[in-house]
């Protein structure tokens, strides 16, 4: 009889087990191959894309003696607002070391393309700002020329489609990592819009101007 029981529970054990690595096993599935497309795919594409866009920029830049991620830095600058537009601002955005933004920021600095201007308030804070020169060499590179081409290929619902998708993706991707968002100001939580059009910062306790709300922020928070 004590064998019997034994037996029977070997064998619901192992039933058991056999269940629940099967339910793993279609889970593992279903999280790689959503109607045919997989994960894998979907890297490969975009490595793709970014290949193809620096390849495009690099030869726009080649007369400039640039690279795509100078660009990159600049283009970020463009859009940062002033809690961000700081080296700092440039580290964490484009996820590299201090040292190597520091030569990015060098090279930016010396071809006039950016300068820097201490904070009125904090004199240890630094704040980048793109000069005329800076614009004017970022309005030509972005949007990249063939990624216009390409847009003009595609209908007005397809590339808002798509938009729609990969801004979906990059914050699912922004929570799995738990980087900071760096999205627009109007969507933040602390944002609050106060009277004469003008906004509030509820993080910084301080004004923003309409203009300013336009602006991607590294504090940004998601409501
Ligand atoms: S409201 Fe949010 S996004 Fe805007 S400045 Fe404040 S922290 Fe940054």
């Amino acid at each position: 009889m004590c064998r019997f029981k034994l037996f029977i529970v070997m064998v619901s054990t192992r039933y058991l087990m056999s269940i629940r690595s099967n339910y793993s096993l279609v889970n593992m599935v279903f999280s790689r191959y959503h109607f045919g497309m997989t994960i894998e795919r979907i890297e490969q594409l975009i490595e793709r894309l970014s290949g193809l866009l620096r390849g495009d920029v690099r030869a726009l830049l080649s007369d400039e003696g640039l690279q795509p991620v100078q660009l990159e830095a600049l283009a970020y600058l463009a859009r940062a607002n002033r809690y961000s537009d700081t080296p700092k601002g440039v580290t964490e955005y484009l996820g590299q070391t201090k040292g190597t933004v520091s030569q990015t920021l060098k090279v930016l600095e010396s071809r006039e393309l950016l300068v820097k201007v201490p904070d009125i308030e904090d004199r240890r804070v630094t704040h980048l700002r793109l000069t005329d020169r800076g614009r004017e060499l970022l309005a030509r590179a972005r949007p990249a020329p063939l990624l216009q081409a390409a847009a003009g290929e595609m209908s007005t619902q397809a590339l808002l489609e798509l938009g729609e998708q990969l801004t979906e993706l990059l914050k699912a991707m922004q929570k799995a990592n738990q980087f900071r968002c760096f999205d627009q100001c109007s969507g933040c939580k602390y944002n609050a819009p106060i009277a004469g059009g003008e906004y509030w910062c509820n993080l910084a306790e301080e004004p923003l101007s309409s203009a300013e709300v336009k602006l991607i922020c590294r504090e940004f928070s998601a409501p």
